[in-house]
């Protein structure tokens, strides 16, 4: 079966167009996204930042949203700040003041989520309510007027276990709908839960995400 339309068979189970589906291209070749592309599909995720600038300027006549769904450093930030769509991976105040730098510098509004640690298994990277919170009250945070928090991220833990799959989902929504009522009443921006991958996905739909970032599932094994 083409990717189009395993892209389109998954796009009608979701069946809900408030719901993005970001087709995760990494380690894949541009081809294969221009591919994607030519099916009508605009959002495309990396999540390593080299990668994602190398697959921009091959493709930059294309109107697609990049998204950086990977672990991000400051140090890396610069590169991608001229076109990135939404950065996925906030887990620092000093990470979001430097996304907010050089959004700055380019004249730009950058879209992030805050990306939260649900899963069990401790590698994985991501902010706890705690942290959240104290980013949140900073003063500094409350200086930056580029950068826009359209919602929250996690990833859950890889296990077959899916009763632990869904806590996790359900934890990260939780989160969600404190901050919002805490800390983000007046934003009509922030209403993504980005959450669910190629084996998670559907109970990630039935937790409330609103963005799915899916790769194996289109792509076939990396
Ligand atoms: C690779 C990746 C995905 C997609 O994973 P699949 O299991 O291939 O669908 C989603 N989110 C992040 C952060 C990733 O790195």
């Amino acid at each position: 079966m083409c990717i189009c339309n395993r892209l389109d068979d998954l796009k009608n189970e979701i069946n809900n167009s408030n719901v993005t589906v970001i087709a995760v291209t990494k380690t894949k070749p541009v081809e294969i996204i221009k591919n994607v592309y030519e099916c009508k599909h605009k959002s495309f995720g990396e999540n390593k930042a080299q990668e994602l600038v190398a697959k921009y300027e091959q493709l930059k006549e294309l109107d697609i949203e990049w998204h950086m769904i990977g672990h991000l450093q400051r140090n890396k930030v610069k590169y991608i700040a001229p076109f990135v769509s939404m950065i996925h991976s906030v887990d620092s105040l000093k990470l979001l003041k430097e996304i907010n730098k050089q959004a700055t510098k380019n004249n730009r509004v950058i879209n992030c989520l805050l990306q939260f640690h649900i899963a069990t298994e401790d590698s994985k990277f991501g902010l706890n309510i705690e942290e959240c919170e104290e980013l949140l009250n900073s003063d500094e945070f409350k200086t930056f007027s580029n950068i826009k928090i359209c919602g929250v991220m996690g990833m859950a833990t890889y296990t077959d276990n899916l009763d632990l799959v869904r806590n996790e989902f359900r934890t990260l929504k939780n989160y969600y709908d404190y901050l919002k009522e805490n800390y983000f009443t007046e934003s009509l921006e922030f209403k993504e839960i980005s959450m669910g991958m190629t084996n998670d996905w559907e109970i990630a739909l039935e937790e409330g995400a609103t963005i799915l970032r899916i790769g194996t599932l289109i792509f076939g094994k990396r």
